[in-house]
């Protein structure tokens, strides 16, 4: 095999590649890697924002003619308005590759640099890298997916010329599978737009399948369902507004299987401010803002009572958002209340309980 195979590559952060890769079943492992591909999934219902790093005017053109396919399905919006704070920002460097870091992770990436490379640019790269961005894995990684590799020829091939991918490379975006309850679960989709073009000589059973230039069927069906960015086309009925006062707690229940609750108050003044929810589900909190669903500031877990989510944040006056979710994402239901509160001035109590609240280390990458 030595066609020249483009392949792309995830890019993760270093704080993820220190988190060993889940060897066998174990619903320790299961739950370490779940959480943390559905905490890389955008608020459903945002609108991204796009910056072009580079390239020209036909670059640009073409990814903007083909990227919006995914909001004819998902429920997110693009926005090529070139925001130096750009949620997404792409590089054109033609002797980088291409990758995309996967989801929200491209949050935690300087702002002076980009979030995706397109060593190239066609309809079939441009629609999988935007969905590493939007969130999405390889489709050989699928826990399903049942691929028989001939690891030796992968190898081989992959070391070399175009890719010279290193082996550590290789084993993460190759041959380690993602947990069960990652992905939606359906059999693998050989005509999925997230399939590498694999070559029979990578499989020890025939298996192989075609460069897809499309999305899929099951790609734009996915996409769009429960747990993912359901509800394109339906009204937004907005977030719900919740008042900053003690003792106001507004309830509220995750009352289906993936579902994401949001909610926005505004911080009229400037102090330590504590969102928290109650009850026996065992939700997980994001907070936003100021005046941004995308920008965030911590995600907490268990740090309230019980395993409920609390979080405490020093916050300029503007508009933030809370979106709350259970901690199990694929089937947890449950009723749970939430509310806001600002303490008084002078609290001297230490900021930083939520956990989750770490920032990736800036250490190299790949
Ligand atoms: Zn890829």
């Amino acid at each position: 095999m030595s066609k020249n195979l483009k392949v792309c590559y995830e890019r993760i952060l270093p704080r993820d590649l220190q988190l060993s890769l889940p060897r066998g079943n174990s619903e320790a492992a299961r739950m370490t890697r779940a959480a943390i591909v559905i905490s890389k999934r955008w608020a459903n219902g945002s609108t991204l924002r796009v910056r072009f790093m580079g390239g020209d005017a036909a670059q640009h053109d073409i990814v903007k003619q083909f990227a919006p396919q995914w909001s004819k399905h998902a429920n997110l919006k693009l926005n090529f308005n070139n925001a130096p704070d750009a949620e997404i920002r792409i590089a054109f460097q033609a002797g980088d590759g291409a990758w995309s870091y996967i989801g929200k992770d491209c949050l935690d990436i300087p702002r002076d640099q980009p979030t995706m490379n397109l060593g190239w640019q066609d309809e079939g790269v441009i629609l999988h890298e935007f969905g590493h961005a939007i969130g999405l894995i390889h489709e050989h990684q699928n826990p399903q997916g049942g691929i028989k590799w001939n690891k030796e020829n992968v190898q081989r091939d992959l070391s070399g010329p175009p890719n010279f991918w290193d082996p550590a490379t290789i084993e993460h975006n190759m041959f380690a599978k993602y947990a069960q309850d990652q992905i939606n679960g359906t059999a693998l989709d050989k005509k999925s737009i997230m399939l590498y073009a694999i070559p029979k000589t990578w499989t020890t059973d025939g298996f192989q399948s075609e460069p897809n230039e499309v999305l899929s069927a099951t790609d734009q069906t996915f996409i769009g369902s429960t747990g993912v960015y359901p509800g394109l086309g339906q009204p937004s009925t907005g977030p719900v507004e919740l008042a900053v006062a003690e003792m106001t707690a507004t309830s509220a229940q995750i009352g289906k299987n993936g579902e994401e609750d949001l909610y926005k108050f505004t911080a009229a003044q400037a102090g330590r401010y504590t969102v928290e929810t109650e009850g026996s589900t065992d939700v997980v909190m994001s907070l936003y803002g100021p005046d941004s669903q995308t920008k965030l500031i911590t995600q907490d877990d268990d740090s309230g009572n019980n395993q409920n989510a609390r979080i405490i944040a020093d916050l300029t006056p503007g508009a933030y958002y809370v979106q709350v979710r259970h901690f199990n994402a694929v089937d947890g239901i449950g009723s749970y209340s939430i509310m806001v509160s600002k303490s008084g001035a002078g609290n001297s109590q230490a900021v930083g309980q939520s956990r989750g609240a770490a920032r990736p280390s800036k250490g190299s990458r790949k």
